[in-house]
Order: structure tokens, then C-alpha cells, then sequence
């Protein structure tokens, strides 16, 4: 007797459309292409947030490309705002890093079942594999999620379909159970094997495009958050630079390369101060939370000690604070070691 055929209860048709969540990556292209090929219609729904890698670069093309290519209709959603609050408390706690792992995959499956609401969609796909993230991935917590979020049933997990149980699309036949996998564990050979039959190929690698998860950002993420600096502007900000606490309301944020002295630039607000070196190569830097001549001092004092004049007696730094005429400030580079104790490290 075939799998469906044991599969009790539910004889209702639903629609043959189903939100798909989709980062892009290999196991949502894959899941995606197992559901389009049985006829089903998917929008596929792509998250975005202050917290992924390439945020802010104004690119989106490469999953809405392959949403594009699998014949899906692309739409984006922006998590920032909702994502902070649950970063700073989150009812189901963090992951290694800050990240709120559990609550965020609730966050989402509750924006994709309000999608299926608006756009008349049966379920929801998602290219989830049952072990392969030991928070959200475990047959219990993916149970546990579900009811949480309140879509019980309307989650079709393409890969592991056949380890789990049968969702409302597979107990209708809207979907055939028979043609969905059983992948498990973390080893990406059989998702690579199904790319190879099913003709996908230019997936990108599996780069973790989650920031919350890095150890070195999360630390200075908490640092920003005790200090209750939690805007869009200050965490854009914490990608860039080494990061110095000058006093509890102070920071101030120094280039390391030619790349991030034109981030630090583009990442000005009207109340910083900009500073650079005027007479010798050297970083840009930008103090934010207090333009008073104490910080000006001590940030270009900082700022001479990343330059090439690191060794003279007296270096010139440029400033530009909100408005306020160009001046020039001469002052002593801070010797080695001289403020590290104000380093946030990462
Ligand atoms: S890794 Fe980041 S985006 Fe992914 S579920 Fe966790 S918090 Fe959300």
C-alpha cells in the first residue's frame, strides 16, 4: 500500500499554491523545484534584515534571480525592526551567537501564513532538513515551532517530507508524498546529488548570510545593546571598523582598509563628526554620541595612531561634524596600547 494511501483524514482540495520561504540557497532552490514540478504554484517569500551579510548593498538579485528562473513570483520582506525586539529578549533564548533562532523561524512562518491569507495559497514550503541546525531543526522543535506559529499541518518540508509527518498538502494529494525526500543530518552530498538530476546549478555556498550567528558580531552587538543603541544607524554601523567606547554615550568607529573608510563615510549622520588624517595616509573615523572638544581630541588622537604619521609628535587630523566649518586639529597619535582598554572586542 502506497504512503497516501495510509494517510487518514483530510479529503478537502486545497488550493494548488503555497508560499515558499526562500534565502535563495541550495535546499530552498531544491525544495521549491520538487513542489513546481508537481504542478503546484509557489510566491516565494525572501527575508531580509539589518543582520545579513551584503545588507545594504542594494543587491537582491541572486535569490530573486533564481526565484525568477524557477518561474516563482519574488516578493521581500524586512524583518529588521521585529528581529532587534527579539534579539534583545527572546522568549525561546539565543543560539550560540545573539541569534534568536527559534522565535525568528516562528516570526517568519507567521508573515508566510499571513501571505497565504492574502494571496489565497494552500501551505507553506520551506527547504528545511530535519538535523541539519541543532536549534530549529529537530523533528520536535520543527513540531514545536509549527504549533507556535500557528500552522500546524500547512508546513510541507519537500526534503525530510518522508521522516515527518504528512502535511495537509500530502493528505489531500494536492501533493504527491512519494516524490519528496528523506534527507537528513548535515552532510549536503544528497541535496548536491538532487541539484545534479534536477539540473540546478549555480547555487551559492553555504555561507551562513546570518550575522547574529558570528561570535565576534554578537559581542559587539550586546555591548551596543547594553548600552541601549539598538537604531538601524548604529547596528549598520557595527560591520565596519574597529569599535572604541569612549565614554558610555561615545563611540567611535575607525577604518581598517580603503573599503571600509568609504563605508564609514556613507554611514554618516548630520550629529557625527568625521575624521581623517590630513597630512598622511590613514583611516577615516567616525565618532558618534557626543562632538565635544574632549572626544574630538581623543578620537583624532586615535585616528593618527591607525595612520602612516603614527610615529611624529604631532599629527593633523581633519574634521567634519554636522555642518560646522572644516577645521584642523594638531595633536600627539595615541601611543601603543594607549586606549585599548576602550576597544569593544570582536
Ligand atoms: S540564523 Fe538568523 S535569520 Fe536564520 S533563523 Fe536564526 S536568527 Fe533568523
Amino acid at each position: 500500500m502506497s504512503i497516501e494511501n495510509n494517510i487518514s483524514g483530510v479529503s478537502c482540495a486545497i488550493p494548488p499554491k503555497a508560499v515558499c520561504l526562500f534565502s535563495g540557497g541550495l535546499d530552498s532552490r531544491l525544495a521549491a523545484r520538487l513542489v513546481l514540478d508537481q504542478g503546484i504554484e509557489l510566491i516565494a517569500l525572501h527575508f531580509e534584515s539589518i543582520f545579513m551579510v551584503g545588507e545594504g548593498s542594494g543587491k537582491v538579485s541572486g535569490p530573486q534571480e533564481a526565484a525568477a528562473q524557477l518561474g516563482m513570483e519574488f516578493r521581500k520582506m524586512d524583518l529588521s525592526e521585529e528581529l532587534t525586539e527579539l534579539v534583545k529578549s527572546p522568549p525561546h533564548g539565543h543560539g550560540s551567537g545573539l541569534n534568536p533562532c527559534i522565535d525568528c523561524r516562528i516570526l517568519q512562518l507567521r508573515k508566510a501564513h499571513a501571505l497565504m491569507g492574502e494571496t489565497g495559497a494552500g501551505f507553506i514550503v520551506t527547504g528545511e532538513v530535519v538535523g541539519q541546525r541543532p536549534m530549529t531543526q529537530r523533528r520536535d522543535m520543527m513540531r514545536h515551532i509549527d504549533k507556535e506559529a500557528d500552522v500546524q499541518g500547512l508546513v510541507l518540508r519537500p526534503l525530510s517530507a518522508l521522516l515527518l509527518e504528512p502535511t495537509v498538502a500530502e493528505k489531500t494529494g494536492t501533493v504527491l508524498r512519494r516524490r519528496l525526500c528523506s534527507f537528513s543530518g548535515r552532510r549536503r552530498t544528497p541535496q548536491m546529488q538532487l541539484a545534479e538530476r534536477l539540473g540546478i546549478y549555480g547555487y551559492p555556498a553555504p555561507a551562513g548570510g546570518c550575522r547574529l550567528r558570528e561570535p565576534g558580531y554578537s559581542r559587539r552587538l550586546k555591548e551596543l545593546l547594553d548600552h541601549d543603541e539598538s537604531s538601524a544607524a548604529n547596528i549598520r554601523l557595527l560591520r565596519t571598523g574597529r569599535h572604541f567606547r569612549l565614554s558610555p554615550e561615545v563611540r567611535l568607529v575607525v577604518g581598517r582598509n580603503e573599503s571600509e573608510n568609504e563605508q564609514i563615510r556613507a554611514h554618516v549622520l548630520d550629529s557625527d563628526a568625521l575624521l581623517e588624517c590630513s597630512g598622511h595616509a590613514g583611516p577615516t573615523s567616525l565618532l558618534r554620541g557626543g562632538v565635544c572638544e574632549e572626544n574630538l581630541i581623543c578620537a583624532a588622537r586615535i585616528t593618527a595612531r591607525y595612520g602612516k604619521g603614527r610615529d611624529r609628535s604631532k599629527v593633523e587630523v581633519r574634521v567634519e561634524a554636522g555642518g560646522e566649518k572644516i577645521r584642523f586639529l594638531r595633536v600627539k597619535p595615541a601611543g601603543l596600547g594607549e586606549f585599548d582598554d576602550r576597544l569593544i572586542q570582536c
